[in-house]
């Protein structure tokens, strides 16, 4: 039986289990890779070494700091999770992929979201060489360039709001149109920004990095707009089918948690990404794991 098992191994993860072991907890991390996406890095034409904080270096110091961690890790994905009712405390089991089940009295789930695509032609290729999920993290990057912003929704229209205090132009490609927003108002008619509602983008265009973006019209004709940034705004998708049922999740499906990243499940903590806490960045989820690890351990004091 463990005390503590963590699953996903992105900053949030490791950050929880280095200080589980601190903290000398029986403790297990399971996921697949070391580093989630802290892993991604933007490379620009003309702007390398720029970013102040790559998930190379974040990742390297976690392993320097848990030089334990291969003895308490296992290298896989988390399939089920089943709780047990005991005298006063609930126990829990984690099935694995691979068919492995292990017991635990507490948890910590840190799997991170998934970025919806955009399905278009070279996404994969040019992600990380001008094509970005996150204004949050990059936008700064793209200081007097080109940029083109794609989604319907807050998220676009924050982005887009963001980039049109540092880029040189922006381009809102909003394939469903765009709600009536205080940010709407705000874009519209803004020097900097072009609003294309109804459009879809059809192609981005590269070669080792993104040089522009194809463009189709509601009336069916395409343009070819240069860019060197392009923000794919879609949305997120919590990874938290693993709790569904077990902790409350909000409407968009991310685990609800409290300032000490307790979920609604005494002994299921949550942290990073996955839950519905403030933006997502690495130091946030770094933080985020360290709170859910103390919390889990307090929670274990009256075990
Ligand atoms: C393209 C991109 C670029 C970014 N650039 C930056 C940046 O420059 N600066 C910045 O601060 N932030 C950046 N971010 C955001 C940052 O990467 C995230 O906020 C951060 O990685 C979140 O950490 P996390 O541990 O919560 O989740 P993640 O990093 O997503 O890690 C989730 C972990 O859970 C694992 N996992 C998922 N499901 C399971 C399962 N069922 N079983 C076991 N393991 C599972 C995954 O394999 C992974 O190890 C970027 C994000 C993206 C997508």
């Amino acid at each position: 039986m463990y005390d503590v098992i963590i699953i996903g191994g992105g900053p949030a993860g490791l950050t929880a289990a280095a200080y589980c072991l601190r903290k000398r907890l029986e403790v297990l991390l399971i996921a697949p890779d070391l580093g989630g996406k802290a892993n991604y890095r933007m490379h620009l034409a003309g702007l390398e070494g720029f970013e102040h904080i790559t998930g190379e270096e974040i990742v390297r110091k976690f392993r320097g700091q848990l030089q334990y961690l291969d003895f308490a890790r296992i290298r896989g994905m988390a399939a089920k999770i089943e709780a047990h009712a005991d005298e006063s405390f609930e126990t829990f089991t984690v099935f694995t992929e691979e068919g492995n089940r292990y017991h635990t009295r507490a948890l910590i789930l840190a799997t991170g979201v998934m970025p919806l695509r955009l399905h278009v032609p070279d996404e994969e290729m040019l992600l990380g060489r001008g094509l970005s999920y996150s204004a949050v993290s990059h936008a700064p990057l793209f200081w007097e360039r080109e940029t083109a912003v794609v989604g319907s929704g807050d998220l676009a229209l924050r982005s887009a709001a963001e980039l049109a205090l540092v880029a040189s132009r922006v381009v809102l490609v909003a394939p469903e149109g765009l709600p009536d927003h205080p940010l709407k108002r705000k874009l519209t008619g803004q020097q900097n920004v072009t609003i294309l509602e109804k459009h879809h983008v059809t192609h981005i265009h590269g070669n080792g990095y993104v040089h522009a973006i194809s463009v189709r019209s509601p009336e069916g004709s395409e343009q070819e707009i240069p860019v060197s940034g392009v923000f794919g705004e879609l949305g997120f998708r919590p990874l938290s089918d693993l709790v569904q049922g077990l902790v409350e999740l909000n409407a968009e499906g991310y685990v609800v948690i409290d300032d000490r990243c307790r979920t609604s499940r005494p002994g299921i903590f949550a942290a990073g990404d996955v839950t519905d806490t403030y933006a997502e960045q690495v130091l946030i989820a770094t933080g985020e794991g360290a709170k859910a690890a103390l919390a889990a351990y307090d929670y274990l004091l009256y075990y």
